[in-house]
């Protein structure tokens, strides 16, 4: 099976208290994709289209009002674990305890997935993301890039095969963007199958393998790379 494999997916938010069950935002109108083994997947569109929402239901977030949602062939609802398992979420938000070091952010982290002390690789991680130096920093003090590239090592700490990132690069400097893409393809080339949220076409052309654009929650395209920007 593929990776992951997204098949007339729909998700309609609950509506407002005392508002009828069809009044609830429809946030994904039956979108389709498969992304195999190996890829870098790219999700374009705009601020509304959905994107958000379609990580959200990866990671066992929020739920699917329909359709199919499945890692490796397994259903995510049904078998969260394993979702949990194969996937590492590098969320938009940066959310770090300010008076953690990024050793202790990734010890934590592996110690929730219940990954024993020994067989943990903290330091490994932080020489990927070129924090080896920040070990013992409180997150704070961390500039706005080695927090992004931290929240990266967090999202590999239990070694899954797959890694989403939501809008990974919004409102970063170009010299971080470029370091941030780097990391990504570095661990593609590791045998990592990556999907990515972007609203910038220049980030999904320079990154991605294959481009979905997504609008108004639904796939309006879907092409390798090089076909989609020979259309424009
Ligand atoms: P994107 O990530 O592409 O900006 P989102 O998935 O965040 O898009 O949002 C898709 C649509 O669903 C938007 O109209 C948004 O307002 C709506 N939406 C997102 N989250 C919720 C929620 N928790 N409740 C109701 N509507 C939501
Ligand atoms: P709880 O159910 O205990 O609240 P969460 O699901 O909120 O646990 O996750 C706890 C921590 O693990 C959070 O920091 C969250 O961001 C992180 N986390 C959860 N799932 C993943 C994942 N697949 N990849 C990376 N981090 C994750």
């Amino acid at each position: 099976p593929p990776a992951i494999r997204i098949d007339n997916l729909v998700k309609r938010y609950a509506p407002p208290k005392g508002a009828s069950e069809d009044e609830g935002k429809l946030a994904l109108k039956g979108v389709s994709f498969d992304v195999p083994q190996g890829q870098i997947f790219g999700l374009l569109g705009p601020n509304g289209a959905g994107k958000s929402t379609l990580i959200n239901i990866l990671a066992g977030l929020v739920n699917k009002t329909s359709g199919t949602a499945e890692i490796w062939g397994f259903d995510i609802d049904e078998s969260p674990r394993n979702a949990k398992r194969s996937i590492g979420i590098v969320p938009q938000e940066i959310v770090f305890d300010p008076f953690f070091t990024p050793f202790e952010v990734l010890e934590n982290q592996g110690g929730f997935y219940g990954i024993p002390a020994a067989l943990r690789k903290s330091e490994e991680l932080l020489r990927a993301v070129h924090l080896a130096d920040k070990r013992d920093a409180y997150a704070r003090t961390l500039s706005g890039g080695m927090k992004r590239r931290l929240l990266v090592a967090k999202a590999m700490v239990h070694s899954p095969p797959i890694l989403v990132l939501d809008e990974p690069t919004a409102g970063v400097d170009v010299e971080l963007r470029r370091q941030l893409w780097e990391l990504v393809t570095g661990l593609n080339d590791e045998g990592v199958t990556v999907v990515l949220t972007t609203h910038y076409l220049e980030e999904a052309e320079q990154l991605c393998d294959r481009i979905a654009i997504i609008n108004h929650g639904e796939v309006i395209a879907d092409k390798p790379t090089r076909e989609l920007v020979g259309m424009a």
